[in-house]
Parts: C-alpha cells; structure tokens; sequence
C-alpha cells in the first residue's frame, strides 16, 4: 500500500506521516517512511540542488524536470522495490506536490507537469491523506521553522489561500485516493482520525 501526505506548508503534514509510521511499526506491520523531494540519495542530491542556494538558480521548467529526475530515481530505488516487498509505503509530499508548486504556485505548468508525470512517473498513492489546514495558521508555522539551509517561500497568505484551495481542487479531481483530513485540531486528534480512515479503508 502506497499512502501519500500532502498539504500547505505547516499543515503539520510531516509530523502525521511519521506519526503513522511510527504507530503501523508499532502493530509489527512493515512499513517506510519517506520523502519528496528526496527519499533516495541521488533524490536527496537533487533536493540540496534546488532547495539549497539561490532562489532563482532555476527557472520553474528546470525545476519541474529536476523534481521529476528525482521522483523517478526515488521510485525506481526504495518506492516500488519497498512494495514489492510487501511493505507499506508512507511519503511526505509525492507527484499532488508538483502538481501543487510547480503546477500553481512557482510556475503555471500544471499541463507540462501532467504530460511528464504521465511519461516518466505513472504511479500514483492507493492513498492521498490531504491535512486542510487554515492557510494564516500554516503560515506561521512554516516560518517559525523555517531553516537557514533550505529556501522557505513566503507566498504570503494570499498565494498560500489559493494553494489550499488547489489542494481541495485536487482532491474532487482525485476522489478515489484523497482523504481530506482536518488539520485545525490538536495533533493527537488528527492522529486518531488518519488511524481511523485508514482502517475504514484498509482493515488490517
Ligand atoms: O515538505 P518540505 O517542507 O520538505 O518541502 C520543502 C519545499 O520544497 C516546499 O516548501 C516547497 O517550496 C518545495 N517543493 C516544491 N515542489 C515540490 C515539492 C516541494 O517546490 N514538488
């Protein structure tokens, strides 16, 4: 089972994902837990590359092919071997993400992101956990964390408003595989809720 997090910065996306992990390791199921961008070393060298240095080193097109290499290389070297292997599959941010950035909010791409996704990906989550989260809220969050080494966009809330809308957009687009999942909640209480669905969805 391949389950992707997705969300707005600081919608506490990262903090569920591990949290799942952590909980199915718990119940002796096999289970990793991994990222976009990154997951695999060339992936995490691709991540340094765009996330680290100038802003503007690259333009959205070049970003799009980068973070596509990197997904690519991610599945190829722990995605689809982890499944094969019968493990669950838990990612922080998968292909929603470009759909998302390099799609909406970095650049306009969301054609382009589709054809390559299409091309060079094809795989998608069995299942999307969407963390809503109130966009002003995320934004605070995000910043409070924000690290030195890694760029941080402040889109301000205006832009972040209009990312959390694309993310519910996308969900009615993908029904079959999203969970919206209310963030605006204490961590435990949205915990128990992602525990709960995906029991629903998948009764061990
Ligand atoms: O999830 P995380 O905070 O590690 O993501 C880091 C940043 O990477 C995001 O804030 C976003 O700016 C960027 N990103 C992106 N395109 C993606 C995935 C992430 O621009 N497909």
């Amino acid at each position: 089972l391949f389950i992707s997090f997705e969300g707005i910065d600081g919608s506490g996306k990262s903090t569920q994902a591990r949290r799942l992990h952590a909980e199915l390791l718990a119940e002796g199921r096999q289970a990793v837990l991994t990222r976009e961008p990154g997951g695999s070393p060339g992936a995490e060298e691709i991540r340094a590359l765009v996330l680290q240095g100038e802003p503007d080193r690259w333009s959205a097109e070049t970003e799009l092919l980068l973070f596509t290499a990197a997904r690519r290389d991610h599945l190829e070297r722990l995605i689809r071997p982890a499944l094969a292997q019968g493990k669950m599959v838990i990612c922080d941010r998968f292909a929603d993400s470009s759909r998302m950035y390099q799609g909406l909010s970095r650049g306009d791409l969301r054609g382009k992101v589709d054809a390559l996704h299409k091309l060079m990906i094809g795989t998608e989550p069995d299942l999307t956990f969407l963390i809503d989260m109130d966009p002003a809220a995320g934004l605070a969050r995000a910043k409070a964390r924000a690290t030195e080494e890694e760029r941080f966009e402040d889109f301000g809330v205006a832009l972040q408003e209009r990312m959390r809308a694309g993310y519910l957009a996308l969900a009615k687009e993908f029904p079959e595989r999203f969970i919206v999942i209310d963030g605006n909640r204490p961590q435990d209480e949205v915990a128990a809720d992602i525990r709960a669905r995906l029991n629903a969805r998948c009764p061990a």
